[in-house]
């Protein structure tokens, strides 16, 4: 299967940014300026924003994710949010292990794997955030890295479920930093990925699961890096806030335009 078979996927990460009238006008303006369905696009407000934001976006193509999720249900879980207050706010999706997550908040693999099972058992689109440091880059680590977090990450989680799973690679180094891989260093990682996949699987789960591009990702990159074989999409943070730029990035992942 080539990428042409695997429908594109970019989100928007809004991170800790807007607020509630900032959150709508940027709604609005990537909501008026999408084309077609050719791109899943989602974005992920801040969790105050939610229920707005799916309000703002129901019977649109666009999906509505969390940053984040916690894994049980309900109960003493002073200041979490859960799959079923997210599902009450229409969200289709949820990031799990984003590196500032993993690296600020230090969220284990172990914790991610149980993020991520409670998000696919919820229905919702899982998006497993995996990279490596910029020490464990120059120690030539990456793929060793990407290996351990997807394995742990996907624990547990069958080859049916993975059709809910899209797994962002993004290296830590060039999150936030302007820093971008190379085309050819992220598409060997993304090759690398999909490989580890066939083999934690089988082929066609391989052939049929997105692995996305996240790192410093702006309209003046993406065209290069989606076009990669094995790059369907993107996982987007600053860029995503401003809509213009955002809808550039979507419209570079368009099928056609590859
Ligand atoms: C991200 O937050 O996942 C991200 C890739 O951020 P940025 O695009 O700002 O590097």
């Amino acid at each position: 299967m080539t990428q042409a078979n695997r429908k594109p996927f970019v989100g928007g990460n809004w991170k800790m940014n807007t607020d509630s009238a900032a959150a709508l006008s940027l709604i609005d303006g990537v909501a008026s300026g999408l084309k077609n369905d050719a791109v899943d696009v989602a974005v992920f407000p801040p969790f105050v924003y939610l229920r707005e934001m799916s309000d703002k976006t129901s019977g649109s193509d666009m999906l509505v994710g969390a940053q984040d999720c916690w894994f049980e249900s309900n109960g003493a879980f002073t200041g979490e949010i859960s799959i079923e207050m997210l599902k009450d706010c229409n969200v289709k999706t949820v990031l799990t292990g984003h590196s500032e997550r993993r690296h600020v908040i230090g969220e284990s693999d172990q914790l991610v794997n149980k993020k991520t099972k409670a998000a696919i058992a919820g229905g919702m689109i899982a998006v497993l955030c995996v990279g490596e440091k910029l020490d464990q880059r120059e120690a030539g680590q990456t793929d060793a890295i990407n290996e351990s977090q997807i394995k742990a990450g996907l624990d547990g989680v069958s080859q049916s479920d993975m059709s809910s799973v899209v797994i962002a690679y993004e290296p830590v180094w060039a999150i936030g930093t302007g820093k971008t891989a190379t085309p050819e260093d992220a598409q060997d990682a993304h090759a690398k990925i999909r490989a580890l996949i066939a083999t934690m699987y089988d082929q066609s789960t391989a052939d049929s699961t997105r692995i996305i591009y996240g790192g410093s990702m702006k309209p003046g990159n993406a065209n290069e890096l989606m076009a990669m074989p094995d790059i369907d999409g993107g996982l987007i943070g600053g860029a995503s806030l401003v809509a213009d730029d955002f809808l550039a990035i979507i419209n570079a992942g368009q099928p056609q335009s590859v």
